[in-house]
């Protein structure tokens, strides 16, 4: 995934933006010949202090501002058998017990209604298309 927070080629490594930061949001590590910049999202109060005091403008502030969702996940989803509608993913039955996983039916609350109250009165099952295979 992408940092929302970032520091372009022209840093040079003064610190000013880790020395000001009021939330201790930035920090450093030396390692070996090499200083690296760290900053922790959690902390960061997006208080723009490091971009203003950046002398070589290097903190590239916008992308923390932006009002955008990032995508962090990417699941096969199971559909509503009846009517298409999404009802879960397709991993989520594993989390369950097994006891329970084989009653878990690709049904949306519509349709799992409607089969329940199905089942409660066999004579309406006869003759519902729902029994016989049919989208309602
Ligand atoms: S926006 Fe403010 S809190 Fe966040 S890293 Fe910069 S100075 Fe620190
Ligand atoms: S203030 Fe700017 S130049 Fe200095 S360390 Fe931070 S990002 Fe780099």
């Amino acid at each position: 995934m992408m940092a929302a927070f970032r520091v372009s080629d022209k840093c040079n490594g003064c610190l000013g933006c880790v020395q000001n930061c009021p939330g201790r949001a930035l920090d450093f590590r030396d390692d070996g010949e090499m200083r690296t910049l760290l900053h922790n999202p959690t902390r960061c109060a997006r208080c723009a202090t490091c971009y203003r005091v950046c002398p070589e403008h290097a903190v590239e502030f916008g992308a923390l501002l932006e009002d955008r969702w990032e995508e962090f996940a990417s699941l096969r989803i199971l559909r509503c058998r009846e009517c298409g509608e999404p009802v879960h993913t397709e991993r989520l039955p594993d989390a369950l017990d097994p006891k329970v996983r084989e009653f878990v039916e690709p049904l949306c609350p519509r349709h799992k209604a409607r089969a329940t109250a199905l089942t409660r009165r066999p004579e309406a099952a006869a003759a519902s298309p729902l029994a016989r295979g049919g989208a309602q």
